[in-house]
């Protein structure tokens, strides 16, 4: 609905806070040329699908880009290419460091009371177990809670086994109370006494892989071999243990972590530079980084490709916006964050002249809602925004508190406003980490619609010189 067609019902939502209860205007504060603009902008990236062709090219050309490997600096070099031959006014690459892991090999299996060859995979970061494998008694939690409550000591010499089923949800909120035992099952088992760690993977669907993701590591503290079951596979065991008997399993994993060795990869920044304003600037993030099981097609693919392609329409316009925009694809995401956070340090003294930003890394739908976190000033420009979504099926979140997602959460953190768009993530997590990332999930008809938004968002930040600071 047009919120401001209905001053009436002003003083009830005042109370609810947040963008209801800010005041209304009369007036269009966005010209008929921005929103003309904009509307031929939609039209142009839903005829053109380049999201869907440029995935195309790096999942097919590139594939896998976990951070250190040769196809993570393929990865690189394929950006740079790409954006410059898109025409961006500038394009180049920051350093970014991280330490290097090996994945190693794994086999995994219940050897009794019922032998089972068991599909796993290890957690990135994880180290190995010894060389001829560990093998020793199952102990189940039905959650993280469950094994961080565990007495001292009462782990000793057994396999932890986290076996949470992470929900599906549509807005991917299932992730998180998931996620935590792969990121700190580990380390909490460790403490008390566990020589394994397994888990059932964070993810939906009931596929024989499993998911990887990246764990906690920490300096002091040796580590122990850590890795996810599928789904399947995690059943089984569980229906082993629900019978009463001792299970025993054997987990052979050869991964190593290697502290002191730097790998170096890049965050890739391609820039529309602005006409007026050009040290200021509308962000676009990504992470170009991927797991090295299937092909980063999804993960984060989607969003580099959507990210470039709307920076692309927006370079095709007789002019440029008036502010500069950056598409940054960010390194070293899925290892912790890691480029964007070397992104801040190398950024921070013009951190204010991050007007707003917005970020793509989930789902493979399309974008249904739209939650801004922009100072008060700028919420009727958001409803302008919202206005021009509304007929493609996007709702604006009442609540003004996003942050950005993903990398772009931690310049949120550091004051930038941000507009999250959400798509529908209900089958992300059924790919999610696995061979299963493949371009054969990208739906072509999502891709156009969300480079749309994406296009259509960037054009009026850019243009119409709105402070968003809060
Ligand atoms: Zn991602
Ligand atoms: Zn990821």
């Amino acid at each position: 609905m047009l919120l401001h067609k209905f001053s009436g019902t002003l003083a009830v939502l005042a109370i609810t806070g947040g963008l209801l209860s800010q005041p209304l205007k009369a007036e269009n504060i966005l010209s008929e040329e921005i929103r003309a603009t904009a509307l031929e902008l939609k039209e142009t990236a839903l005829d053109a699908g380049l999201a869907y062709e440029l995935d195309e090219s790096l999942s097919t050309e590139v594939g896998a880009r976990r951070v250190g490997t040769p196809g993570d600096k393929k990865g690189v070099e394929w950006a740079v290419a790409k954006m410059k031959a898109l025409g961006f006014d500038k394009v180049w690459t920051e350093e970014v460091t991280h330490v290097l892991w090996e994945r190693g090999e794994i086999e995994a299996e219940v050897t009794g009371p019922y032998p089972h060859t068991m599909t796993a995979i290890a957690l990135g970061g994880s180290v190995g177990s010894p060389k001829k494998g560990i093998e020793a008694e199952v102990v189940e939690f039905e959650n993280f809670a469950a094994l961080e409550a565990a007495a001292p000591g009462s782990l000793d010499g057994k396999i932890a086994y986290v076996s949470y089923r992470m929900e599906r949800k549509v807005d991917g909120s299932g992730y998180g109370p998931a996620v935590i035992a792969r990121g700190k099952g580990a380390l909490v088992a460790e403490q008390k006494g566990a020589v394994a760690f397994i888990m059932r993977s964070v993810g939906t669907d009931n596929n024989r892989l499993a998911h990887t993701g990246s764990m906690n590591t920490d300096d002091g503290i040796p580590g122990i071999a850590a890795a996810a079951l599928s789904n399947p596979d995690a059943d089984i065991l569980s229906n082993l243990i629900r019978r009463g008997k001792p299970v025993t399993f054997k987990l052979k994993q050869s991964s190593r972590r290697h502290d002191k060795k730097v790998v170096k990869t890049a965050n890739v920044i391609g820039e529309v530079t602005g006409r007026e304003s050009p040290e200021d600037y509308v962000i676009l993030g990504s992470h170009l980084d991927s797991w090295d099981v299937g092909t980063g097609a999804v993960d984060d693919g989607i969003g580099v490709t959507i990210t470039m392609a709307a920076g692309k329409h927006i370079l095709d316009l007789p002019q440029r916006p008036k502010r500069s925009v950056r598409v940054v694809l960010f390194g070293a995401e899925e290892v912790g964050l890691v480029g964007v956070e070397q992104y801040l340090e190398a950024h921070k003294d013009e951190l204010d002249h991050h007007v707003i930003g917005a970020e793509w890394d989930f789902g493979v739908g399309r974008i249904y809602d739209m939650k801004p976190g922009v100072g008060p000033e700028a919420l009727n420009v958001i409803r302008e925004m919202a206005e021009l979504f509304a007929p493609m099926g996007v709702s604006l979140n009442p609540a003004n508190d996003a942050k950005g997602q993903s990398d772009l959460s931690l310049l949120g953190d550091a004051g930038m406003p941000a507009v999250n768009f959400s798509p529908d993530g209900s089958l992300y997590f059924d790919y999610h980490h696995t061979d299963n990332d493949t371009f054969d999930k990208v739906d072509p008809e999502a891709m156009k619609f969300n480079t749309a938004i994406y296009t259509m968002f960037t054009w009026i930040a850019a243009e119409s010189g709105v402070d968003f600071r809060k």
